[in-house]
């Protein structure tokens, strides 16, 4: 869950209806994270294939696909059919990834898993609640936040690289948002030139996290303050994250299909997002006494 708005300057006043609104349509039609969104290539073999919202990509290998995330159950859905509108099958995915456990984007993973039998790789704490179908979040809790478990194949450790096909993806555990939530690094051709991309995994702090005293899980705000480093450190030329909101999807794809080529080539986007992200948690830890 990303409480879209969270870290995005001058929309924070709505993330609390967000939240609300988020919460009420889980499961049902019109949550507007999940409407279908027409796929589209991002950088040499690296496509978007998620929903209004709820992020996906697919990146294609030499030996065969790989997705990053679900979205949620409808999302799944949706991903499946992007791949093959994209021309390409399905069953190929050979490796599924993700950047957290939330419904929002671990629900689909299911449906991806059953059309490819791809090997799923997640964090040891996100990997154990993915396979107990959201169950165990220490804070979304109860049945609307579940999903079919799908166990993971490899646990990722932080630093660990996957590769296929040429491709070496780094997976960084960015803790906090949830315990095991990984951010991605990698590199792509966009617009003729290699760059670093990071899929960012989320940095909210959601509306009722404990970041003092009995904290939402143990050592929740020390997580936050590490992950902002690792962060802040990590190169960044093309931003992605696990909601479109975060780095302002709908809006690039627009320039992209006027011709702007390197549409989501933005390291200063990136930079400002982190920089706006960071002084809300700051300011969150302050209102709460720490
Ligand atoms: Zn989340």
């Amino acid at each position: 869950m990303g409480f879209k708005s969270f870290g995005i300057p001058g929309a924070v006043a709505i993330t609390a209806a967000a939240f609300a609104f988020s919460v009420a349509a889980f499961g049902a039609a019109g949550d507007p994270g999940d409407q279908p969104y027409a796929p589209f290539k991002i950088g040499e073999g690296l496509y978007y294939v998620g929903s209004s919202d709820y992020t996906s990509y697919l990146i294609v290998t030499k030996a065969g696909l790989i997705v990053i995330d679900g979205g949620d159950a409808a999302t799944g859905h949706q991903v499946v059919g992007n791949i093959r509108t994209l021309g390409f099958d399905p069953a190929k995915v050979k490796i599924l990834l993700n950047t957290h456990q939330h419904y929002d984007h671990a629900a689909g993973l299911a449906e991806i898993k059953q059309v490819s039998g791809a090997r799923l790789y997640a964090s040891a704490a996100d990997g154990a609640i993915i396979a107990a179908g959201g169950r165990g979040d220490p804070f979304l809790k109860g049945e609307r936040f579940e999903y079919a478990p799908v166990k993971p194949d490899v646990t990722l450790k932080d630093g660990q690289t996957v590769t296929l096909g040429g491709w070496t993806l780094t997976a960084h555990v960015t803790g906090g948002h949830t315990k095991g939530c990984t951010t991605w690094t990698f590199p792509v051709t966009v617009a003729g030139k290699v760059r670093q991309a990071l899929v960012h995994c989320s940095s909210s702090v959601l509306p009722g996290y404990k970041l003092v005293g009995a904290e939402t899980y143990p050592g929740m705000t020390a997580d936050y303050e590490k992950s902002f480093a690792t962060w802040k450190a990590l190169p960044c030329d093309v931003f992605l994250a696990s909601h479109g909101q975060f780095f302002n999807m709908q809006t690039k794809r627009k320039l992209l299909d006027a011709g702007k080529a390197d549409a989501f080539v933005d390291p200063a986007g990136c930079k400002a997002f982190y920089t706006a992200s960071e002084a809300a948690f700051r300011a969150e830890l302050k209102k709460q006494g720490g």
